[in-house]
């Protein structure tokens, strides 16, 4: 089997940034697939995908592991960032293609599976019906008690975990953000931190103290912030607080300085990034994202975490193909600790995947069809394709 083409679809998602996705073809007839990176690099990671299929045009797919590590190798002075992005995007299509080739899920291929099914979290809970309530149907968020619904719908719709930013409702809602920490210079007033205490403290009065709520506060605070927001909202049993911080010793003074679990590391990528953090047990859950480090890395990286007594989560926000892409990382370790899903997405987002998730009851079973057990839609990703 060789590699004859490969190419890459940006499809609307109905923001700002694309959904990004790699097809790699064959003179087998398959065709892989995968959904990669970070949308608001939609010039770039097309573009970086280009430049290293190009060499692997003729070759075998199916050498997964090999091809990575022949990449890895040849981009030895950018290794990091964008490239590890565009050469995940790669990896993960050439998971798909042996995987189909085999008629297995990859999973199969790894030792898996280990769980028929794969605890979910709501993300982004009234998150995106800040600035997209209209486009989602759904309704304005003008007060706390509106926010407090959407913790309702969450807990009406079967999940029994969910995970929400600090939103701030009203006429215009709005919500934390890169422009507030760059504002504030990621300081945490005394006013901000009393009004997550009240985001938090309606939510958890909706949905009562059996539902898990996850905080995610990005890169808003410095470390003094994040232990201020931590210890605020101690009185509600946060199952996590998630921080993107980018100091391992920082990170462990806000995990010892405060009693919500923290979780981190989204934006690692492969062993070499993640293992400073896991000596020093920096964080209490994992964060891994199989779309920007790729399959084999990400495993790795769960695989390590276990040897640390630490478990891991995807990091998931994507359209329905990366879920198919970390259900297959799921089934695959054994120390996962819970999974993230989003729910309000593109109206669209259902067609342009072959396949959607089955959820029940806050989970998502685990896909049984070879490769990653969902194919790109390429009709509707045409018919929805990213304008700019
Ligand atoms: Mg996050």
């Amino acid at each position: 089997m060789k590699i004859t083409a490969i190419e890459n679809f940006l499809v609307d998602k109905g923001g700002p940034a694309p959904w990004l996705f790699c097809a790699i073809r064959t003179d087998s007839g398959i065709t892989g697939y995968s959904e990669y990176g970070q949308g608001s690099l939609y010039k770039g990671l097309p573009g970086l995908i280009e430049d290293l299929g190009r060499s692997l045009i003729g070759q075998d797919p199916r050498p997964v592991d090999k091809i990575f590590m022949d990449m890895y190798r040849n981009r030895r002075a950018e290794t990091g960032g964008a490239t590890a992005m565009a050469m995940a995007g790669i990896e993960l299509a050439l998971w798909d293609i042996k995987g189909k080739d085999l008629g297995v899920p990859v999973y199969r291929m790894v030792g898996g599976p280990f769980r028929e099914k794969q605890r979910v979290y709501w993300s982004h809970l009234a998150t995106y019906r800040v600035r997209r309530a209209e486009q989602l149907g759904k309704p304005p968020l003008r007060t706390m008690e509106d926010i407090a619904d959407c913790a309702r719908e969450a807990v009406d719709a079967g999940y029994t975990a969910f995970k929400t930013n600090i939103i701030f409702p009203g006429e215009n809602p709005s919500m934390i953000n890169n422009m507030f920490a760059g504002a504030n210079d990621q300081n945490a007033p005394t006013q901000l931190v009393r009004h997550a205490v009240e985001q938090i403290g309606a939510m958890r009065q909706a949905v009562g103290p059996d539902i898990d709520i996850l905080l995610d506060i990005n890169y808003n605070f410095k470390t003094e912030g994040a232990i201020a927001i931590g210890r605020a909202l101690e009185e509600f049993d946060l199952f996590w607080l998630e921080i993107d911080n980018q100091d391992p010793d920082a990170l462990l003074q806000l995990k010892m300085a405060q009693r919500t679990p923290i979780c981190t590391g989204e934006q690692l990528l492969g062993l070499r990034q993640y293992q400073p953090y896991f000596r020093k047990h920096a964080m209490d859950t994992v964060k891994v994202d199989v779309q920007w480090q790729g399959f084999s890395q990400a495993k790795k990286v769960a695989e390590l975490a276990e040897v640390y007594e630490l478990n891991i989560a995807p990091h998931n926000y994507n359209s329905h193909l990366s879920s198919f892409q970390s259900l297959n990382l799921t089934a695959s370790v054994s120390n996962v600790r819970i999974m993230e899903s989003d729910v309000d997405s593109a109206p669209w987002r259902d067609e342009i995947t072959t396949a959607v998730p089955e959820i029940k009851d806050g989970y998502m079973t685990i896909p049984t069809g070879p490769g990653w057990g969902c194919d790109l839609d390429e009709v509707a990703a045409k018919k929805y394709a990213f304008e700019g």
